[in-house]
């Protein structure tokens, strides 16, 4: 089998359900610089077995091709060797199911490239930050925080993350024990299938931000003047949220053309 392209070593695999992980790669030669919130590629040949638990895949993977897609990295930005991203498995998707059949120590592919513009060092020194997350849409923020948290003591930062479950909430201990030991960091988790136990909110994200709960809560209003919003995860909820910003005078980030409202759809 040809793996003239893999250039990293599973380190760490967590997983956190079935079709959810912490993966965690050692590269063989220390990458470039990033900054927290950007993503790099990570690749398998399609000869690679896909997982137990994968579904027929639309689209038969060639084997002697690389299949590479683009996962947020979740380590702080001064790692050089160890990269940690989180990852969804898309049952019938071609690298996802590949990538869930890892065990520590096998080899892939990771690119030179580490990029992307959802970076929090594009929203201005001082202005609140509001961090939206589905899914596997948290990674960046984990990126952010692990980064620059103490960097920033005179802004407010706000977690809002929706998920399912409670048990699909990732990187829930290490967010409860930020708010907990931060003073100006706020971790509002909410669930659309709750148990009983749950004692959270039980909202979709879009209803909770249209309820007040930030104002109510953290004294926050949907205010571009002083509240930066990034949003990441499912395109729906990316959407929805996007146009609540937008009707209050949000406008979409670009480096050449700076705005306060920041996305990223996975
Ligand atoms: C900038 C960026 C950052 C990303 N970061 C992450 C990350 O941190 N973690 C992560 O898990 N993913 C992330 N993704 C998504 C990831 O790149 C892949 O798209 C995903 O893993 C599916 O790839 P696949 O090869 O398994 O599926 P494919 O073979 O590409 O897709 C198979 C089928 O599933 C559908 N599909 C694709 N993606 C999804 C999905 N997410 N949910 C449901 N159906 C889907 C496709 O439309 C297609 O029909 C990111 C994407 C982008 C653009």
């Amino acid at each position: 089998m040809d793996r003239s392209q893999y250039n990293a070593s599973v380190a760490e695999i967590i997983m956190v359900n079935p079709d959810l992980m912490v993966l965690r790669i050692d590269t063989d030669e220390a990458a470039g610089k990033f900054e927290a919130g950007q993503y790099a590629l990570l690749g398998l040949y399609g000869s690679e077995k896909r997982s137990a638990n994968s579904e027929p895949e639309k689209f038969p993977a060639d084997p002697l091709k690389l299949i590479q897609r683009p996962y947020s990295i979740a380590s702080a930005r001064t790692e050089t060797r160890q990269f940690e991203f989180f990852i969804s498995q898309v049952k019938s998707g071609q690298l996802s199911s590949r990538l869930f059949n890892l065990n520590v120590g096998d080899r892939l592919h990771v690119g030179n490239a580490i990029t992307g513009l959802f970076r929090l060092d594009e929203a201005p020194d001082g202005s609140d930050i509001i961090m939206v997350a589905t899914g596997t849409g948290i990674a960046p923020y984990i990126s952010f925080l692990r980064s620059h948290i103490i960097e920033r003591p005179e802004s407010k930062m706000v977690v809002v993350q929706g998920a399912t479950h409670q048990r699909d909430l990732g990187y829930y201990s290490e967010l409860t024990f930020l708010a907990d030991t931060v003073p100006n960091f706020f971790y509002v988790p909410t669930l659309t299938d709750a148990d009983e136990h749950w004692d959270g909110y039980r909202l979709m994200i879009e209803d909770l931000l249209k309820q007040d709960v930030l104002q109510n809560e953290f004294n926050i209003s949907p205010d571009p003047e002083r509240t930066h919003f990034f949003v990441s995860g499912k395109p729906d909820m990316v959407a929805h949220v996007s146009e609540w910003l937008e009707a209050y005078g949000y406008r979409r980030h670009h480096p050449d053309d700076p705005g306060e409202l920041y996305v990223e759809e996975f």
